[in-house]
């Protein structure tokens, strides 16, 4: 499983910058739950996304009133939903969730996920935690959808589903297996009675299928 990553902004222009580039990487279907309290810089944090989307950013509000808007025009079109009036998951239906969840050209950002916890399908739902640290300083924590891991080659993160999971790639898989043949990696090396005291360990140079009958 892949952990969270940690990474600290010192203004809004450098959370929208980021957020932009996380963009470029996501694809249709994917969700972005974004937990932190009012003004932690989540709508920010969206119309960096928007940006990165190649969509205006200046047409990304706050949807507190209208609950969600979807903007459009981009590489992908942007949903983004406040939850903070919602009643539950529910509630979500009447926005037409079905639809959306699995729309092939739409990417969801959900402020207030924890009202709608449940609805976000883990395995798609990229968790950002936004925290306030001082007027300008914030710390954005996150986390991969469940079932992703981190690539032993490329350090890249991976779907559960990609076909050369746990790389990232059919590359990162034959260098990691080159890396076998060039000795980079190595098993521990076997017991050798000569060079290993095993004395102290109970039962240790006798024949290990003797145990089982004790
Ligand atoms: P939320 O949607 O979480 O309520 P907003 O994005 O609407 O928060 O508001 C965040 C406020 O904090 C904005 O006024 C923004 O300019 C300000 N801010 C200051 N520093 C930062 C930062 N590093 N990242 C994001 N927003 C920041
Ligand atoms: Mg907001």
């Amino acid at each position: 499983m892949a952990d969270p990553v940690t990474l600290n902004t010192t203004d809004p222009a450098q959370t929208e910058a980021w957020a932009a580039e996380f963009a470029a990487s996501m694809k249709a279907g994917d969700v972005l739950a974004l937990d932190g309290e009012l003004g932690a810089g989540k709508t920010t944090l969206v119309r960096g996304l928007a940006r990165g989307l190649g969509i205006d950013p200046g047409t990304v509000s706050s949807p507190t009133f209208a609950l969600m808007n979807e903007y459009e025009g981009g590489r992908l079109t942007l949903v983004h939903i406040d939850a903070y009036r919602l009643s539950g998951p529910d509630e979500l239906a009447s926005l037409g969730w079905e639809r959306l969840i699995d729309d092939p050209t739409v990417v969801i950002a959900v402020e207030w996920p924890s009202k709608i916890e449940g609805a976000l399908p883990p395995e798609r739902t990229t968790t950002i935690a936004l925290q306030h640290i001082g007027e300008h300083s914030r710390t954005l924590t996150v986390t991969p959808p469940r079932g992703w891991t981190t690539c032993p080659t490329t350090g890249k993160r991976v779907p559960p589903d990609s076909p050369t999971w746990p790389f990232a790639d059919r590359q990162a898989q034959l260098v990691d297996l080159y890396g076998w043949f060039a000795g980079k990696h190595t098993i521990s090396r076997p017991v050798d009675p000569e060079r290993d005291d095993l004395s102290d360990i109970p039962h240790a140079t006798e024949d290990p299928a003797s145990d089982q009958t004790d």
